[in-house]
């Protein structure tokens, strides 16, 4: 019986220089792109506003409490979600990572969480909150960007958002604060096109899902978690749980994945424009 598993010695030598073109080749940078090679994805950073202590506003359905700080993250990590999905992404061509400033019920300062966004060189931040008016008769969806050198900026928002940061307890306009503002400057202006295509999507979205809300447009606030971002930065407020009806439908899963949904559509949006 002759013996098929014998190679001659020319095999052998043919396929070392082979794998010897093949190195050099790898080495050169001149090897054909293989099929998984994938491109480097956009970096989203989605912060959950509050947590732990710090609930944030809270809202009364029964006897049943619904605290900002469980509102916020539900909707964050409905959003992360809809963003890992390709159906979602892949128009764009590139994969979305979303990174969390907080995936459960924990305290993270304003300033960690803006950190986050600076060390992941963050395409864009994204924080989630959920609105209160002490009158009980504001309701509907706002979304902000910084602007921290326009006097119509909203400071009850201010006093309610920035309550966190310690740097806001001694908060003056003082030359540390002018500073940042000058650095925060360079990305207002994608930071105010993020926070209009954002709420563009979601308003859109809200009334494809027939949704009924109000719609307070887009604002500007001084806001000490975008103010450090050094990324586009916006912050939105889902609804309001100090009004009934916002709190009906806040309370529902469903709707946090409606809310979730069209935010995930405004933040494919900006960065398709990018
Ligand atoms: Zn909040």
């Amino acid at each position: 019986m002759s013996s098929g598993k014998t190679l001659s010695p020319l095999f052998g030598i043919t396929t070392a220089i082979l794998s010897l073109i093949f190195l050099l080749n790898e080495n050169n940078g001149l090897a054909a792109p293989t099929a998984n090679m994938s491109p480097s994805p956009y970096i989203v950073v989605v912060d959950p506003g509050h947590g732990g202590h710090d609930e944030g506003s809270s809202g009364k359905l029964g006897k049943k409490i619904i605290t900002e700080k469980e509102i916020a993250l539900g909707i964050a990590i409905r959003l992360s979600r809809v963003l890992a999905e390709p159906d979602y992404w892949r128009p764009l061509g590139r994969p979305v990572k979303v990174v969390l400033t907080r995936d459960r019920d924990k305290e993270v300062s304003l300033e960690a969480r803006s950190e986050i966004a600076r060390e992941k060189r963050a395409d864009l931040f994204v924080s989630i909150h959920a609105n209160s008016d002490p009158s009980r008769k504001a309701k509907g969806v706002e979304t902000y960007f910084l602007n921290n050198t326009d006097a119509t900026s909203t400071s009850k928002l201010e006093q309610i958002e920035n309550r966190l940061s310690k740097k806001y307890k001694n908060a003056r306009p003082d030359a540390s604060l002018l500073l940042r503002s000058i650095t925060a400057d360079a990305v207002v202006d994608s930071s105010r096109s993020a926070a209009q295509t954002l709420h563009r999507s979601l308003v859109d979205h809200l009334k494809a899902e027939d949704v009924s809300f109000q719609d307070r447009g887009v604002r500007q606030a001084l806001l000490y978690v975008l103010l450090d971002a050094q990324v586009p930065a916006v912050l939105f407020e889902a609804f309001f749980l100090s009004h009934p009806q916002d709190l009906e439908f806040l309370q529902q899963g469903a709707n946090r994945q409606v809310i979730a949904e069209g935010l995930a559509k405004g933040i494919l949006r900006f960065l398709a424009l990018q």
